[in-house]
């Protein structure tokens, strides 16, 4: 096989079968999927000409479209036989319409040229958030071992994908959430996707811990983001941006930052791409956090027991983690923010995001509710929709500016995660007139 499970701790290193589906490694890391071969550059003509996709759903897809570079399944890529009996897509629209675009009046409120900013609307996906890039690559794999019924823990995107996807591939999907925490109004896809709801007495962690025992029995699966499957489709936001610009680097690519799904990959992606030598320069990654949910930001920046944590090679001091997350626990810490997405105090991630700021020389900053709600009004004066985590990414960019961390001569690309689900922020914004871009109604 070419393609196999690894722990991403390099002093354990254990390999795995790709068709496993237990995603914790026995020393109680994450895995990663890997690749024996190295793929051609090359291949980035194949991928420019599938953009003209001549009938076929997985050239129009925006994931499928680099799916030699994601081919855990093992296919013929050419073989749209095999890509139809293998490759889960919803008509070839996940990924489809995200590419990166400019926009002025965001350009003009973070205080750079123009030319030099691009943000890429993940919104634009069928369920409506950067999740179903990930998911089409989870649910294909749930399919390579014949898993009968997905199963997230999840208060708003991630169960709308997987409850999408479940639904077009026949398959049950199962959703955990707190009971009474959590609002119906962020549930209503999932709920229209057909899943089953299952209520949790307890917390949000509570909810993940019920819905990660439930995968264990047979014929289930999770799709929450310690599936190192949705980190391969997640790599395709950074391959779309990077395709758009000719495959020439970025200084910067900026993202919200939440359980740490998207920083993850986005270092898988760009560690592969230098070691297969397609891209001879690295971007920095930026990730933003909200203030009220920011423990990457504590963490790395050294604002917790005076340390910096880093990845140290593969080495990264667990105890410092640990010690917050108990703290956290014993002070009654819970992450708060309006931004719901990004609402997350325990990233799942977090190594492989630590992982992925080490290699790109990453930084992390935080930013107000207030900001981020400014930053997803601006984003909507140009004529494009994002949720308000996204605004994180405007707020984020202005901020490092002020800082002069990003030159006003480097290259931004910024991903928009998601679509807005929250009807009544903007109504409430745009009605309050002490806000920035605030345009109430007139009587
Ligand atoms: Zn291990």
């Amino acid at each position: 096989m070419n393609s196999y499970l690894k722990c991403v701790n390099q002093k354990c290193g254990k390999e795995y079968p790709i068709l496993s589906t237990d995603f914790k490694c026995s020393c109680g890391n994450l895995l990663d999927v890997k690749y024996k071969n190295s793929p051609s550059s090359n291949l980035k003509e194949v991928f420019y000409k599938r953009r003209n996709p001549e009938g076929s759903i997985f050239n129009e897809s925006g994931v499928w479209r680099f799916r030699e570079l994601l081919n855990f399944c093992e296919i013929d890529t050419e073989d749209l036989e095999q890509c139809s009996k293998n490759l889960v897509s919803l008509d070839g629209s996940e990924g489809r319409q995200s590419k990166p675009y400019h926009m002025s009046k965001v350009a003009s409120f973070v205080g750079i040229d123009n030319e030099r900013l691009m943000l890429q609307p993940e919104g634009y996906n069928p369920s409506g958030s950067f999740k179903d890039n990930g998911m089409s690559a989870a649910v294909t794999h749930a399919k390579m071992v014949n898993a009968k019924k997905i199963i997230c823990a999840s208060t708003g995107n991630t169960s709308a994908s997987a409850g999408m996807f479940a639904a077009n591939e026949n398959m049950e999907c199962d959703v955990y959430i707190p009971e009474g925490e959590i609002s119906p109004g962020k549930l209503s896809q999932a709920y229209q996707f057909g899943t089953q709801m299952i209520h949790v007495k307890g917390t949000f962690d509570d909810a993940f811990v019920k819905s990660l025992n439930a995968s264990k029995e047979s014929g289930s699966y999770t799709v929450n983001s310690i599936n190192p499957f949705r980190i391969e489709g997640q790599k395709t936001i950074p391959y779309r941006a990077l395709e758009f610009l000719n495959w020439e680097v970025p200084d910067w690519i900026v993202y919200p930052g939440g359980a740490l799904g998207n920083t993850s990959s986005c270092g898988k992606c760009i560690m592969e791409l230098y070691e297969w030598g397609w891209i001879k320069k690295i971007p920095r990654i930026a990730v933003i956090n909200a203030e009220g949910a920011n423990t990457l930001d504590v963490l790395y920046n050294g604002k917790f027991e005076d340390t910096e944590l880093r990845w140290n090679k593969g080495d990264p001091n667990v105890e410092l983690i640990d010690q917050y997350y108990s703290k956290m626990n014993d002070d009654g810490i819970r992450p708060q923010t309006k931004a719901t997405a990004i609402q997350i105090g325990k990233p799942a991630n977090l190594l492989k995001g630590l992982r992925a700021l080490e290699f790109t020389d990453g930084v992390v900053t935080s930013v107000t509710d207030n900001e981020m709600l400014d930053g997803m009004s601006i984003v909507g004066l140009n004529g494009f929709d994002c949720e308000m985590a996204s605004g994180a990414v405007p707020a984020g960019v202005k901020k490092l500016m002020g800082e002069e961390i990003i030159k006003k001569d480097d290259t931004v690309i910024g991903i928009l995660t998601g679509r807005q689900k929250e009807p009544l922020l903007p109504i409430e914004y745009h009605n309050n007139i002490s806000n920035k871009f605030a345009r109430p109604p007139k009587e």
